[in-house]
């Protein structure tokens, strides 16, 4: 708290009185802190492909290696970490749209059942790939919302994707859909890995991960969550994790329904 003493006088020998300004710079603190941590964050995750991409590139370069076999896979790897570069770079750019644009987001008309059918078409591609049953169970006639619909898609992709991806193959991935008081409950379940506890608080932090080497094999940037969260933000909404190790996840986005 800061605090500033200014003397009124409109005549120099005369004090007419003391005001008090108390601001509260805490804020303000926590959100450069949040800020410079997120920039050393970003450069480190970017460093991390960057590094390995122009290591096997100057071994190529050096023709030291004859054996094809080799030469592919290095190949591929420069692919593989290109393809991570350009999501941490996507998805950083979404982040930074939806936090700016937030309390100005777009009001469009956004029909909760449609959206989530597509997202499911769209999804479900991608789970039976994996040997994952995709299936839902959603009210035909939800009532609509206002919010950014392409964020609404966002939104549901990033937690379908994250329940496909911690989930090992001959799972399952639920999505439900229902109206409850003044609210569109929707939630996805899965039958994963689970996450630890102590993880919970912490799971929509960017760039926190519980286990950072299984969110790089499953190609996670670590931002998928927090788009989630700023995406529900935007909708005045919230969302709650329930999970249980080697058992399950199970998020529960609750968005309100405007009268
Ligand atoms: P990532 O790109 O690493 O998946 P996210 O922000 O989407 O990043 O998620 C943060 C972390 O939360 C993940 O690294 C993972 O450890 C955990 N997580 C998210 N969704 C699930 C889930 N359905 N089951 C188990 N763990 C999950």
């Amino acid at each position: 708290v800061y605090t500033n003493l200014i003397r009124l006088e409109n005549d120099p020998n005369k004090t007419i009185g003391l005001v008090t300004v108390i601001e509260d710079i805490t804020e303000i603190r926590k959100l450069e802190k949040i800020r410079s941590h997120f920039v050393t964050n970003v450069s480190h995750e970017l460093k991390t492909p960057l590094t390995s991409i122009s290591g096997f590139v100057e071994t190529l370069k050096s023709n030291t290696i004859e054996d094809e076999e080799t030469k592919q896979r290095f190949l591929d790897i420069i692919d593989i970490e290109t393809e991570r570069l350009k999501r941490l770079i996507e998805d950083i750019l979404t982040l930074s749209e939806i936090e700016n644009s937030q309390h100005r987001a777009l009001q469009e008309e956004v029909f909760p059942t449609n959206m989530m059918r597509q997202v499911e078409e769209m999804m479900r591609p991608i789970a039976s790939n994996k040997g994952i049953e995709l299936s839902s169970e959603i009210d035909m006639n939800l009532p609509m919302i206002y919010g950014n619909k392409d964020w609404f898609k966002q939104m549901l992709i990033n937690l379908i994707d994250n329940a496909i991806k911690y989930t090992p193959s001959g799972g399952k991935v639920l999505l439900t859909g229902y109206k409850k008081y003044h609210n569109i409950v929707i939630t996805v379940k899965d039958t994963g890995i689970g996450i630890p506890k102590k993880d919970l608080p912490r799971l929509f932090e960017r760039f926190y991960r519980v286990d950072k080497a299984r969110s790089r094999k499953v190609g996670g940037t670590g931002l998928g969550l927090a788009i989630v969260k700023h995406i529900i933000l935007s909708f005045k909404g919230r969302i709650k994790v329930n999970s249980e190790q080697g058992k399950g996840s199970e998020f529960t986005v609750i968005l309100p329904i405007e009268k």
